[in-house]
């Protein structure tokens, strides 16, 4: 089966209000010209503060779809309550999100997130009709140790615990390798493509073939215009999720140009 690819931008602490509405409107120009089924599904992800700043992503073409579709970077698992600073899954709607991040490495790392938090904010966020984005990815040193498979299979398993196959099979992952992220050292795809196929093996022991084929697995950490084709082309790589690439309208607009030839090919 194919499953269409996922490019995403997080645009993480960055961007005030006016400058992720210039942004998203140099994504929409960009995506004006294309129909929604040509594009791979395009998900920004900005801060708290400019949701409300990304809300003219409803598509005004007359496709009758979304071209681009919203992520928060965080989210808590309670409904409501005394949590200051959080927001919850129904607020995150309400903001006009489709998807929320959660267990980005920089989040488990300054904000000491477990893996048992980010099982419930799964849990929570797909009861409330939206999709998480688990995020996965070893250290360095893990990966000098070799205990980078054991490490992540880990992470997957404990994000995924208790959920059901068809909540498994909607939801995204992200392999990010940490040392890989904002430092401009690209996993080699072959390798992406390696862990993403065991991600996609631990999927399937824990919810079963069918999640596991329809499951979209994406590769994150120094994603550039130059290196996304060889990493679409791999097998088991469903698309990106960009930090500073996404940051500007040219080249994120030139990953999915680069992702869409991928697709063609695939015709
Ligand atoms: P960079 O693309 O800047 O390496 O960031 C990757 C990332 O962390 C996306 O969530």
């Amino acid at each position: 089966m194919s499953r269409k690819p996922i490019i995403a931008g997080n645009w993480k602490m960055n961007l005030l209000k006016a400058q992720a509405k210039d942004l998203l409107e140099g994504i929409k120009d960009y995506v004006k010209d294309y129909k929604a089924p040509e594009l791979p599904t395009i998900i920004i992800a900005p801060t708290f503060t400019s949701l409300s700043a990304v809300e003219s992503v409803k598509c005004d073409c007359g496709c009758g779809g979304n071209k681009i579709s919203v992520a928060c970077q965080n989210c808590h698992w309670e409904n409501s309550g005394a949590y200051t600073g959080e927001i919850s899954v129904e607020m995150a709607k309400d903001a006009g999100c489709d998807y929320v991040i959660i267990g980005h490495s920089e989040r488990r790392q300054y904000f000491s997130e477990t893996d048992e938090m980010i099982n419930k904010k799964a849990k929570a966020i797909l009861a409330g009709g939206l999709l998480p984005i688990i995020c996965c990815g070893e250290t360095l040193e893990q990966r000098e140790a070799g205990v980078t498979d054991e490490h992540i299979a880990t992470q997957i398993r404990a994000a995924l615990k208790d959920i059901s196959s068809e909540d498994v099979a909607k939801s995204v992952i992200a392999y990010e390798p940490i040392w890989a992220i904002g430092t401009g050292k690209t996993c080699d795809s072959i390798e992406a493509n390696r862990v993403i196929s065991m991600i996609r093996n631990v999927v399937k022991d824990v919810a079963g073939s069918k999640a596991s084929e329809e499951i979209r697995i994406l590769y994150g950490g120094s994603v550039k215009p130059s290196t996304i084709e060889e990493q679409m082309n791999q097998s088991d790589i469903d698309g990106a999720l960009v930090g500073g690439a996404s940051l500007k309208a040219d080249s994120f607009n030139e990953i999915i140009a680069n992702t869409m030839k991928t697709m063609k090919q695939l015709v």
